[in-house]
């Protein structure tokens, strides 16, 4: 029997009974090697009826959603001295993690009760006032802690929309291209995706236009400020499009907004939210996310969805049956955080940290791919998007490049899957937010060499 024993090595457990019993018939010369032989038969005629004529049948709406290519880039990024570009992280060295500590042993000392029981599923009191009262600082004039519900992170407020908005074989339009959880989200509920073409300046209005007359969507998803991955900021005149579009159209608008804050010389205009209150009628046709992740903590995940009455009504039903509330711990920690007064200083910070690596990896890129790059310098987020021009023969294809990167120590994500339809293949994403100056420099020149 010596020899016949090869581990099981997490393959396909059915072909590795099927090889064993075969190799350990002839040599069943032994009590113990009939003994095991004899098993083996057993376990895989019991496999065979367990695993292979009863596979699990999952919901037909899992169909619309494949797992993402970038997953799968993720794994190749544990290789070591990888610099990685790919992320879509904060850095952590940004987590204000003194303030956090404070605010944390404030939620234990003042109202540890509460901060550990069960909560209203529409959130902390506490915390809706602060955020009301920070959202105000953005220009939101007329907001009450009643207009809005704490989600866990906005991607609860994106899949609460998803779940109480679509119904299968709906269309929404979102940009090409988007947020690449989004198109996974709304795909699930069955939407039907159209993109709508943006540029620097964002979605380009009069195709928006051109595509809600035509396809009459359910709704309209944009990221106006500092597009993940885009990083394009939609102007002011465009924003106010949009909203006067929502009414004449009597369409739902969602902002998604959560780098509205990361922003590196002059703040952008104000959001969608804020600007309703100049464009009548525009506020009952429109849903706001926001989020804490990517300028205090991802990991707290507290973000908010502000939505007229009665789609907030629904999207809180959904989130009862969800996780009945967001973590009573992490919202009575923001709360006691943004009531000490430390945002501003964090946000000043954070600005400054990542508009260095901006322009760093900006400048490094210009000086290493050149002509073979071509890219708009980002005015705040964490992202650079950038187009392949194939000027000289370098790379065209940004998967193609990915891989090549990766040998040469290097990582950042192909931009073809941020795209609902007509993938740019030529298009790719890198985060300057992770990795410091020397870091970027370091890593954009394997760029260079990967082309
Ligand atoms: N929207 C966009 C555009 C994002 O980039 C992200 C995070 N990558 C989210 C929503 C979700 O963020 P969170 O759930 O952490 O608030």
């Amino acid at each position: 029997m010596q020899g016949s024993k090869k581990a099981f090595d997490g393959g396909s457990l059915q072909e590795w009974l099927r090889e064993t019993w075969d190799k350990t018939w002839n040599k069943a010369n032994s009590r113990r090697a009939t003994r095991y032989h004899w098993g083996i038969a057993i376990a895989y005629t019991f496999t065979a009826n367990t695993f292979t004529a009863m596979p699990l049948e999952f919901a037909t709406r899992l169909n619309n959603v494949e797992t993402s290519a970038i997953r799968e880039l993720f794994k190749l990024l544990g290789k070591p001295g990888i610099i990685s570009f790919a992320g879509g992280f904060p850095d952590p060295a940004m987590f204000d993690v003194d303030g956090i500590r404070e605010a944390v042993n404030a939620a234990l000392t003042h109202e540890a009760g509460a901060a550990l029981q069960y909560g209203a599923t529409e959130g902390h009191n506490a915390l809706r006032e602060q955020l009301a009262a920070f959202m105000q600082g953005k220009g939101v004039q007329d907001l009450a802690p009643e207009g809005f519900i704490v989600t866990t992170g906005s991607q609860q407020a994106l899949d609460l929309l998803g779940k109480t908005m679509i119904s299968p074989g709906e269309k929404v339009i979102v940009e090409g291209p988007t947020f690449l959880a989004t198109i996974q989200c709304f795909r699930l509920y069955g939407a039907e995706l159209i993109s709508a073409p943006i540029d620097a300046n964002g979605v380009q209005v009069d195709q928006l236009e051109a595509l809600m007359a035509e396809h009459r969507p359910k709704f309209v998803y944009l990221i106006p400020t500092f597009g993940n991955p885009s990083g394009a900021l939609l102007s002011m005149e465009r924003r106010k499009r949009v909203l006067e579009l929502a009414v004449q159209y009597q369409t739902l608008i969602v902002e998604d907004d959560p780098y509205g804050d990361l922003y590196f010389n002059d703040a952008p205009p104000p959001s969608l939210l804020a600007l309703s209150a100049g464009v009548p009628g525009s506020r009952e046709w429109l849903a706001h996310c926001g989020s804490l992740s990517k300028v205090l903590s991802p990991g707290l995940r507290v973000g908010w969805m502000v939505a007229p009455p009665e789609l907030l009504a629904k999207a809180t039903m959904c989130k009862q049956f969800s996780d009945a509330h967001t973590s009573t711990f992490a919202q009575a920690t923001a709360a006691h955080y943004l009531k000490a007064g430390r945002m501003p200083a964090t946000l000043a910070h954070v600005r400054k940290v990542y508009a260095e690596r901006a322009q760093a990896m900006g400048d490094a890129l210009r000086k290493e791919l050149g002509e073979a790059i071509d890219f708009v310098q980002p005015q705040g987020g964490l992202f650079v998007w950038a187009r392949l021009t194939g000027a000289g023969g370098a790379a065209k294809d940004g998967a193609e490049f990915a891989k090549r990167a990766i040998d040469k120590g290097v990582a950042f994500v192909p931009g073809s899957p941020f795209y609902a339809s007509n993938p740019d293949l030529s298009a790719l994403r890198l985060s300057f937010a992770t990795a410091d100056v020397a870091r970027i420099r370091e890593g954009v020149e394997r760029l260079g060499h990967a082309l």
